[in-house]
């Protein structure tokens, strides 16, 4: 049997950990079946307890955009290791990935590290609340921050509405300042902007969408964003835990030339371990603890080991020549000849991508917004994921996720994965 002890482990892990599993969407509950058990993961490939291998397209979410366990930051980490963990005080480690950060990212003159894209996105709209002396904030749907209580809010009944709860423990009170949109839908930005005039903090939006499978902003809608925001005294908030570094360095930011006033990131800057971070101009950031009056802290927040691996993984990308254009020239190949196959097996589908972001979207023409991503056949998807998954290619358990490209992905991996698809 070819899950054999992966079956095993989901059945003891499900005693011990609710659900199994310590993030939900590990559970396989959305493509069903038993969640697959890795052992370990090098390069392009991850290797579960059964001993199968797969060509790995989720790459951990995104962090291990350079390849699974690269020797140069496995090497920076066990030294680091040998000097201690973690100390709960400064150290110049942290000053120097922020400078090599903030040096490299237009508009960003400070960061603040923290341990999750959760705490980074929390605490990036605290921030913006501070600094506009505002409570309401505006969201899309489909988009994901994190799961602090001010993100896990779904649409009402109706088009323009107040957000409610979308999960039993966030309450109403905190329901309320959250505003929700379509993503690509200027008007109903407009409209809230017109109901809710001058209680607007900030608008929080992921400038690439992952989190509904991938959804590109179309017709300039971010740069409309940018405008409404800049005439109403607005934040701009761009949710770059997942298109951080990975679009470009400079994210969607620099790949597609507009400026957020607040960046969150997450997955790659930490190159495996656990890292967010926030970051904004310096007349923004002033407002935080300790210079300013809002509140943020974290115990292990700029962790050494944690630092050493974003460091290390930030610096290699650094130090490849056109490490972006070769990555989006791969996961370019890789979409049109997924393509090709599906088009000659006759499935009707769409491919959204940008970058090494890439979605498959079954028998719809185009998916712009949350709805449009429903709208497609999830069926369908869950029996291509299974059957990719049988032939040896681990894609995101889910038809609303991503997948995201690392650099190991070359023309063996993509021809493997081709093959797998006519079999389909
Ligand atoms: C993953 C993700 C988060 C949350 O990050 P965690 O590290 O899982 O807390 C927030 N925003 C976006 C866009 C993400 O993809």
């Amino acid at each position: 049997m070819r899950y054999q002890r992966s079956s095993a482990l989901f059945q003891e892990a499900q005693k011990y950990i609710p659900g199994g599993v310590n993030s939900p969407v590990r559970a396989f509950k959305s493509v069903g079946g038993v969640p697959v058990f890795m052992q370990s993961a090098k390069g392009a490939y991850l290797t579960d307890v059964d001993g199968n291998q797969y060509i790995d397209y989720i790459n951990s979410w995104g962090p291990a955009i350079i390849g699974h366990a690269h020797e140069m930051v496995v090497e920076a980490v066990k030294k680091q290791a040998e000097s201690g963990f973690s100390f709960g005080t400064p150290t110049e480690l942290e000053t120097e990935i922020a400078k090599l950060i903030t040096e490299r990212i237009n508009g960003i003159d400070q960061i603040r590290m923290v341990s999750s894209g959760t705490e980074a996105c929390m605490s990036a709209i605290r921030l913006a609340r501070g600094f506009t002396g505002r409570d309401k904030i505006i969201k899309f749907e489909g988009c994901y921050h994190g799961h602090s209580d001010a993100f896990l809010i779904k649409a009402g009944s109706g088009a323009i509405t107040f957000g409610n709860p979308n999960s039993p423990g966030v309450t109403q009170g905190t329901a309320k300042d959250t505003l929700l949109a379509r993503y690509n839908d200027l008007e109903q930005i407009e409209a809230l902007f017109q109901n809710n005039e001058g209680e607007i903090a900030a608008i929080i939006i992921e400038p690439v969408a992952g989190n509904m499978g991938c959804v590109l902003p179309e017709n300039n809608f971010l740069q409309n964003l940018r405008k409404i925001c800049d005439e109403n005294g607005t934040l701009l908030i761009f949710d770059e835990v997942m298109t951080g570094f990975r679009l470009a360095f400079g994210g969607a930011q620099e790949r597609l030339g507009v400026k957020a006033d607040i960046v969150t990131y997450g997955k790659v800057i930490g190159g495996g371990m656990p890292v967010g971070a926030f970051a904004a101009r310096e007349e923004i950031m002033d407002y935080l603890a300790p210079k300013g009056a809002v509140y943020q802290a974290g115990t292990l927040s700029g962790n050494p080991l944690a630092m050493r691996a974003g460091l290390e993984t930030l610096k290699i990308i650094l130090s490849e020549k056109d490490f972006y254009l070769s990555l989006n020239a791969q996961t370019e190949k890789l979409a049109s000849e997924v393509a090709k196959a599906l088009d000659e097996k006759g499935i009707h589908h769409c491919i959204n991508r940008l970058g090494s972001m890439m979605s498959v979207f079954f028998d719809v023409d185009k998916v712009q917004n949350f709805d449009e991503a429903q709208n497609a056949n999830h069926q369908k998807f869950n029996q291509f994921f299974h059957h990719l998954l049988n032939n040896g290619i681990y894609l995101p358990p889910s038809g609303y996720e991503t997948w995201f490209i690392s650099s190991h992905i070359q023309d063996a991996e993509i021809e493997k994965t081709v093959e797998a698809i006519r079999s389909f």
